[in-house]
């Protein structure tokens, strides 16, 4: 009897991805279409975090971020030429040295065992791109595994391009008129090439919350299943996302690899676990923080170091917290970083002068040229040629829309802080090569508008 009552059972972990999910396009993050019924249900259980931070305004390195509790250049796999290692743990390797069963559900495409994301892994199966799918294919491995288990589904039905779903053609007035959203398409209205009437703009976004809409529908008949089985409450279940979808906020659509405002990266993530009751969390919160909590509500140690922290007394207790969120995209001839508090966000955006000097300037006229007079033209109203700071009062400013530049008294430090953090990373070096794709991993990037 007593030895019973001192063995507790360990929770399953349930760890939805919804590859482009963006956050303010669901109902318990205030949308205002009924585009999510099901999670907003399942959020009434769970801690809200509405200033949860990604690592990335990409699949990679976002997604591993989320797996490894690491930041991008720490965990390697920063884009698609590089991939996450064999010998760095993950949350799934943890957890099956920990005695679960482990299986992973993916929609393909850079979330395959190509870019190493099988590792840790009892059961992978990247073939799925639905929800419909993924969670099918979680729901028969369920059915059949031993407790505990560690469940990953992810899926890419939000992400672009977007299929119009029959069932939701009324409810979103559907098909008034005939729209492109493949990732070429919107790289061409992003970059001005071509435009969009202001119907065509809003047909687009009624085919971004149907594509929620039918997550929604699969999410919430995954959810009935768990209830019917008795695992709903003995199972830490987490919903997140790993980047949003830009829909001309800052005058772009889509996933523009220069944008680093919230509506990318300011990601959904629900929480529930059993002793957790719901709430709504407002501190800032990142990708790399949910693997720690995860451990910290089994209460159990973590086998590896991980930048991110366990999170659960803060939410619990409401203990002091003050973390800083930390991005950094490095592009061809450009890098793009951020620095986010609770209150205030700073993005430097630097050419890279030493890879400009080298190259052929030629080459790349006219897009560099073009960049450089607009960047000259900038630095007539007083800001410099080759980088420039934005910030931005989080609290006063959500949809980011003021630039206060280095004018604001806690603009200097938290430049220092990034400036710190970015020296660190950089001095690590990253793996990369050409990696080898399956044919059904090349489709589905087709599909998503990565390869041609
Ligand atoms: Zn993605």
């Amino acid at each position: 009897m007593i030895k019973m009552a001192l063995t507790r059972k360990d929770y399953n972990v349930i760890f939805l991805l919804v590859d482009s999910l963006r956050k303010d396009h669901l109902g318990c993050y205030g949308y205002a279409k009924d585009t999510s019924p099901n999670v907003d249900n399942f959020a009434r259980d769970c801690v809200i975090f509405s200033n949860a931070t990604a690592q990335g305004n990409a699949t990679l390195p976002s997604i591993p971020s989320f797996l490894t509790g690491l930041y991008p250049k720490q965990h390697g796999c920063i884009n698609e030429k590089t991939r996450l290692e064999k010998s760095t743990p993950t949350i799934a390797t943890m957890l099956k040295k920990e005695g679960y069963c482990t299986a992973a559900f993916t929609g393909g495409g850079y979330l395959s065992k190509e870019f190493g994301f099988d590792n840790g892994f009892d059961v992978f199966k990247s073939n799925g791109y639905s929800i419909e799918k993924t969670a099918k294919q979680a729901m028969d491995f369920i059915e059949c595994c031993k407790e505990p288990f560690f469940v990953f589904i992810h899926c890419s039905d939000v992400h672009h391009p977007f299929e119009i779903h029959k069932q939701f053609v009324e409810k979103f007035s559907l098909g008034g008129t005939e729209v492109k959203t493949t990732k070429k398409d919107f790289q061409n209205i992003s970059e001005g090439k071509v435009k969009l009437t202001e119907v065509e703009k809003e047909e687009v976004i009624k085919r971004y919350d149907n594509e929620i809409a039918f997550f929604d529908l699969h999410f919430g008949k995954f959810i009935e299943f768990l209830k019917k089985r008795n695992l709903y409450n003995s199972s830490i279940i987490i919903l997140t996302a790993d980047h949003g979808e830009e829909f001309f906020d800052h005058g772009k659509i889509g996933t523009p690899e220069d944008n680093l405002y919230e509506e990318l990266v300011n990601v959904p993530l629900l929480l529930k676990a059993p002793g957790l009751l719901p709430k709504k969390e407002k501190r800032l919160v990142r990708g790399i923080d949910v693997l720690p909590t995860v451990f910290g509500l089994l209460n159990k140690r973590m086998s590896s170091d991980v930048d991110g922290i366990n999170l659960v007394g803060y939410v619990k207790f409401e203990r002091a917290l003050n973390l800083r969120a930390f991005i950094n995209v490095e592009l061809d001839l450009r890098s793009i970083s951020m620095i986010k508090t609770n209150d205030f966000k700073l993005i430097k955006r630097e050419f890279k002068r030493e890879k400009i000097a080298k190259r052929d300037f030629l080459k790349f006229f006219p897009r560099y040229v073009l960049k450089f007079l607009l960047l000259f033209k900038s630095r007539q109203l007083g800001k410099s040629i080759l980088s420039n700071v934005e910030f931005f009062d989080l609290q006063k400013d959500k949809k980011e829309r003021k630039n206060l530049g280095l004018r604001v008294k806690e603009a200097e430090p938290l430049l220092k802080e990034l400036n710190e953090w970015l020296i660190k990373m950089r001095a690590k070096k990253v793996k990369y090569s050409e990696i080898p794709k399956e044919e059904e991993t090349r489709r589905q990037l087709v599909r998503l508008g990565y390869l041609e």
